[in-house]
């Protein structure tokens, strides 16, 4: 046993201090970012938000409506095939999802949404740290040489390298700090999400790969803080549940009758989403997601201002006229440092 004593840090530890700035309005802040992905080789442009696979969040409705801001969504695994080849969705700014799967359903996916232009593929598991999601990575960029792949999630920097040296472009970050997540009093395991965000980006950057930081943002200034800290991209689940756009007609029926009221978020990991996918908690393992009840909040539109006039109010406290120079031009100061 060892202990690493050297203090590690979260969201709520730390604020971005403010620095003389020659912009005059937020308004002048650019929030698009282009990258060119290391092993695809090609580019991929957007705001670089994206809402998570989760069935209550990465719906094809929450697609077409982040889109609408060139924002990005990981749809969920759990669509049929005919449903997401019937969708009108765009390829531009939609990932599909897949767990570690048999091949020849990546490849047959993959095949039969070619004529959607998806280019994208996430690779999602808890434990981003197994010998087997590592061939799976490099399996799947072997199929998939020109495919944009994004993969997690891990949360220290020798495996954010090791994802990327398999094949991934974009290596999803963050163990436990999901909202909906309950890895870390399951378990004991995570890694306070700031740290991780600013050690996995170095270690993603030296290789011209990138990271998505993924879970723990509650508000604004938290994805402020996720990209001022050296994430490329952010993932958000809690902050866009609660949508309508993350609800089928019939749940709306229901809000709207009652003028509005409590909707379910839940962990992927949860017993909720076992009893629906998976046919129950298999007895070898605990359910590691909790249950959030979240108000209705009405179309994510409102959600977006606030996000993206948070993060263009936090540019221009830093002088950054553009996201790209935000994380460069951002000093974080500790909070009651002992
Ligand atoms: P949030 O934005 O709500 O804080 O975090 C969203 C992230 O939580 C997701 O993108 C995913 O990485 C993670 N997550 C989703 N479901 C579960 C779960 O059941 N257990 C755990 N440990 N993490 C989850």
């Amino acid at each position: 046993m060892r202990i690493e004593t050297e203090r590690k840090l979260d969201f709520d530890d730390v604020l971005i201090r403010p620095k003389r700035s020659g912009l005059k309005s937020r308004a002048q802040v650019d929030v698009k970012r282009t990258f060119k992905l290391p092993h695809a080789g090609v580019e991929i442009s957007g705001v670089p938000i994206i809402a998570a696979n989760m069935d209550t969040v990465g719906t094809l409705r929450m697609a077409a409506a982040l889109a609408e801001f060139d924002i990005f969504t990981a749809l969920h695994k759990h669509y049929p095939l005919d449903e997401l080849q019937k969708a009108n969705m765009s390829g531009a700014f939609s990932f599909v999802s897949f767990g570690i799967e048999d091949m020849k359903k990546v490849n047959s996916v993959m095949s039969a949404l070619q004529s959607n232009s998806i280019n994208k593929i996430c690779l999602d598991v808890a434990n981003g740290y197994t010998e087997a999601f590592v061939e799976f990575i490099r399996d799947v960029r072997k199929h998939h040489p020109g495919k944009i792949i994004m993969a997690g999630n891990v949360a220290t920097p020798d495996m954010t390298e090791a994802l990327i040296l398999a094949g991934a472009d974009i290596v999803k970050v963050g163990i436990g700090p999901g909202s909906a997540c309950m890895t870390r009093a399951m378990t004991g395991i995570g890694y306070p999400q700031l740290s991780a965000i600013i050690e996995c980006a170095d270690a993603a950057h030296g290789l011209s790969g990138l990271i998505c930081a993924d879970g723990g943002c509650r508000m604004p200034g938290d994805v402020a803080k996720a990209f001022a800290a050296g994430a490329d991209f952010v993932m958000l689940g809690g902050m866009f549940a609660g949508h309508s756009e993350c609800m089928n007609e019939e749940q709306l029926k229901v809000l709207s009758k009652n003028g509005g009221g409590l909707v379910e978020y839940y962990g992927m990991s949860s017993k909720v989403a076992m009893d629906r996918y998976a046919g129950g908690v298999a007895p070898h393992r605990a359910s590691e997601g909790r249950v959030v009840q979240v108000e209705y909040k009405g179309d994510v539109k409102g959600t977006i201002q606030d996000i993206l006039g948070g993060l263009r109010s936090a540019c221009t406290y830093v002088g950054a006229s553009k996201l790209k120079e935000f994380s460069k031009r951002a000093t974080f100061v500790i909070k009651n440092a002992a």
